[in-house]
């Protein structure tokens, strides 16, 4: 019975302080972190309650997929009690199929040169162990000098949980990835001609083998790029 008289008062006390404490969280202003090894923007949004579109927006990132240790990214204020649901990254991944390829474009991905010279194909894009693999897998052994496909600009290169060493090229209206790599060879912002050695292929980030991960990205998606490279 005396259990009974102290839940009923000690409840809803406890209610009353989560529902204050929220609206603390939500009113507080907003605040700089400094991402760490191993983050991702979808960790961290869901770390501070927010969403990889608002992080996004608030710091400028075009490409969410992958950010740098070190970088200082401002949390936005206020968005605490929003849920974190269909978000930029999981967006921009549901279609792997590009509808329609601008024939610029296209010209350009058919003159694409293979990023490895002597990978094999050991994993096709598509579906694997019921998770969708969103590029191709050449293996290679460790040290292989992995090269631009196209002329273009580094837009990241770095660590990305995942991928390990990461080079993201863009090419005006499309961009590749290049992940798993031993060192990179170039920086962020480098302008990089065809066929130049961007970095060293290896086994870094989730990889089960040495082999490099390239994947393409058209209108923010991916396709496979298999065709292209005629393999
Ligand atoms: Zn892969």
């Amino acid at each position: 019975m005396q259990n009974c008289r102290w839940n009923r008062l000690i409840l809803p006390l406890l209610l009353a302080l989560a529902i204050w404490a929220e609206g603390a969280m939500a009113s507080r202003g907003p605040s700089v972190i400094r991402v760490q090894a191993g983050d991702c923007l979808w960790k961290i949004a869901r770390r501070y309650g927010t969403t990889v579109v608002d992080l996004a927006q608030a710091n400028g990132i075009k490409n969410p997929h992958c950010i740098l240790a070190g970088q200082k990214l401002l949390i936005p204020a206020g968005n605490r009690q929003r849920k974190m649901g269909s978000t930029y990254a999981s967006r921009s991944y549901v279609s792997p199929a590009v509808r329609t390829i601008s024939p610029p474009v296209l010209r350009s991905l058919q003159a694409m040169v293979k990023p490895v010279a002597q990978g094999r194909l050991s994993s096709g894009y598509g579906m694997r162990w019921g998770r969708m693999h969103r590029g191709i897998d050449l293996a290679c052994p460790v040290g292989t000098p992995v090269r631009a496909v196209a002329a273009g600009q580094v837009v990241s290169a770095g660590w990305c949980r995942g991928y390990g060493w990461l080079v993201e090229l863009d090419h005006g209206q499309w961009r590749t990835r290049y992940a798993h790599n031993s060192r990179l060879l170039v920086r962020t912002g480098d302008r990089v001609e065809v066929n130049q050695p961007i970095a060293l292929s290896g086994a870094t980030g989730r990889a089960t083998g040495p082999h490099l991960h390239f994947e393409v990205i058209v209108q923010g998606r991916t396709i496979n790029p298999a065709p292209y490279l005629n393999l």
